[in-house]
């Protein structure tokens, strides 16, 4: 039997690569974003309310309603939409199946999609899958900022879409108000849609407020917008997101979801709608990260690594160019296996490779691990 791989380039992924390594050496993971401390009890106790209430069997196809509801209200009054719950809100397995989704829907054959790289790593198999071509636009380190004037080069009769994240994986740069008004400016008049990433909306420090892509009304009718409860309540192995569209997008995207997935997990769903009535579930989160970026940047006072600004996520980036000339992907597997410490190389997420020197470390980890992995680096 003959097969023809429709991802002939994929391998397996950078965070299965690193936390397998990780796990084979005992190492502290600091790779693969997810928090090592729990989830709320609370939320817990209230899936479990809801199975044991029987709320056990498929959900309506674009989510349930009260949590439909929930949502838009919290975007609206957050962002000042005036969303509507029953079409433009739909609830998905994690924000990856709302980006499968969203570009499945909107890229044909011969589209050009761009992606501002270092980009997280699902974007670019998926519109090829959808038989679209990446263009990336390359943002270089270390403030890695976008210049409208070059982004507008790449613009052709051909692209489909601009696929942007804010706050950014795996930089944590954030894109401001101006960066959206460019965007807005540059997709004036055309047929570009946006898919904006934004799974990191709670995670941004220092004061500043996250720009998203629903603050820009006229940018909002040609966009998809996606989020991650996994990402927001500290619980990523539930799988759990959803995607915000305006009505004569999500009209697409849900003909395409009925088949992707139909409908998700609905206990949770359940569970979700009650806790997010308290918004101080998701409003405490800015002040709880800042504090363990602080503490992580702290517990490597005295590491070689320098750590490059970190706006927003729950990832730092360091460049190592004091300790190593190694390329990244082999300073990540030498840290884990001699020193410790798993590490993501950001070469990883561009589609030519870089020699930036730079690694991606988690810092979504109960302080004792930040402490222990901040003397194990200091070492270095
Ligand atoms: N987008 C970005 C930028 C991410 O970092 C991640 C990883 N959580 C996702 C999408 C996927 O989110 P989820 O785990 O909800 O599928
Ligand atoms: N979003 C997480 C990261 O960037 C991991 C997601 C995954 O493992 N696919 O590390």
């Amino acid at each position: 039997m003959h097969i023809t791989s429709k991802l002939p380039a994929v391998g397996t992924t950078i965070f299965t690569v690193m936390s397998t390594l990780s796990n084979k050496h005992g190492a502290i993971n600091l790779s693969q974003g997810f928090p090592n401390f729990p989830t709320s009890q609370r939320l817990n106790d209230l899936v479990y309310h809801y199975m044991q209430q029987g709320f056990n069997q498929y959900a309506p196809m674009p989510g349930v309603p009260v949590l439909r509801e929930r949502i838009a209200n919290k975007a609206n009054q957050l962002y000042g939409t005036k969303l509507n719950s029953d079409e433009e809100v739909t609830i998905t397995a994690g924000a990856t199946q709302a980006i499968f989704t969203a570009i499945t829907t909107f890229v044909k054959h011969g589209d050009e999609v761009i992606i501002l790289e270092p980009a997280y790593d699902s974007y670019q198999p998926v519109v090829e899958l959808n038989g679209g071509t990446v263009v990336p636009y390359r943002l270089k380190a270390p403030d890695y900022e976008v210049d409208w004037g070059l982004m507008k080069k790449l613009i052709t009769p051909s692209t489909r879409m601009i696929i942007i994240n804010t706050p950014h994986n795996p930089t944590g740069s954030t894109l401001k108000a101006k960066d959206l008004q460019a965007l807005q400016d540059l997709t004036d008049d055309t047929d570009i849609l946006i898919l904006s990433d934004e799974v990191y909306e709670h995670l941004i420090y220092d004061g500043n407020q996250h720009q998203s892509i629903l603050r820009f009304p006229k940018l909002w009718q040609r966009s998809l917008a996606t989020y991650s409860f996994g990402k927001t309540f500290h619980n990523t192995g539930w799988k759990m997101g959803y995607c915000l569209a305006p009505k004569h997008l999500m009209k697409e995207f849900r003909k395409v979801h009925q088949f992707n997935v139909f409908s998700i997990n609905t206990p949770i769903q359940y569970a979700l709608a009650d806790y997010i009535e308290d918004a101080s579930t998701y409003l405490s989160l800015p002040a709880f990260f800042q504090q363990k970026r602080d503490f992580f940047l702290q517990a490597l006072d005295g590491s070689r690594l320098r750590p490059l600004s970190c706006e927003g996520t729950y990832f730092c980036n360091f460049d190592y160019s004091d300790i190593s000339s190694e390329d990244d992907m082999a300073f990540a597997k030498r840290m884990t296996i001699e020193y410790g410490v798993a590490a993501i190389p950001v070469s990883a997420f561009y589609s030519n490779p870089t020699n930036d020197k730079v690694i991606r470390l988690c810092f979504a980890k109960t302080e004792e691990t930040l402490e222990k992995a901040g003397a194990l680096l200091r070492k270095i």
